[in-house]
């Protein structure tokens, strides 16, 4: 393996922003990872954008976000109609997300969003193609100052789904 461009750019710092589980029932689905977890989801919200109810399980600063679909229309409900219950994706935040995207776009890395759309929680976000991703579908977040975030829930707090 030769470097890559990605790795000599001292910027490329990704953390871990969540990782978002397919369920098709938050009523069941939620005992059981409290079971696993040994705690309480710390809340529940809704994404009218994404059309989901969210259960949150905080971790630091990452999350575990069990997502259920709340129309047939729902991504979450056409996941699970093709693959069943399970991982759908895992979000990763990065500093600056437009400049992000321009050098993964250069290094060959197939973008569904190739500019920062709006997510919920007044987010910046941005997917990449499952196809260059080894078929895990990956949400990119921009960072924010945690002061700012999520002035619309009453948790402070803002699910992205
Ligand atoms: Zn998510």
């Amino acid at each position: 393996m030769g470097t890559s461009p990605l790795q000599k750019r001292r910027d490329f710092a990704m953390k871990l922003d969540h990782v978002g589980i397919a369920v098709e029932s938050l009523r069941t689905a939620v005992p059981v990872f409290e079971r696993l977890l040994g705690r309480r989801a710390d809340f529940e919200d809704v994404v009218e954008d994404q059309q989901v109810r969210v259960a949150v399980f905080e971790f630091g600063r990452s999350r575990i976000e069990l997502l259920e679909a709340t129309s047939p229309t729902s991504p979450i409900a056409r996941f699970l109609a093709k693959r069943g219950p399970g991982m759908h994706h895992l979000t990763l935040s990065v500093p600056n997300l437009a400049e992000r995207l321009r050098v993964l776009d250069e290094s060959g890395v197939r973008l569904i969003d190739p500019k920062p759309r709006r997510g919920a929680g007044n987010s910046r976000i941005a997917f990449l193609h499952p196809a260059s991703t080894s078929g895990v579908l990956i949400e990119l977040v921009e960072e924010k100052r945690r002061r700012s975030q999520g002035r619309s829930n009453p948790k402070g707090r803002a699910p992205r789904a």
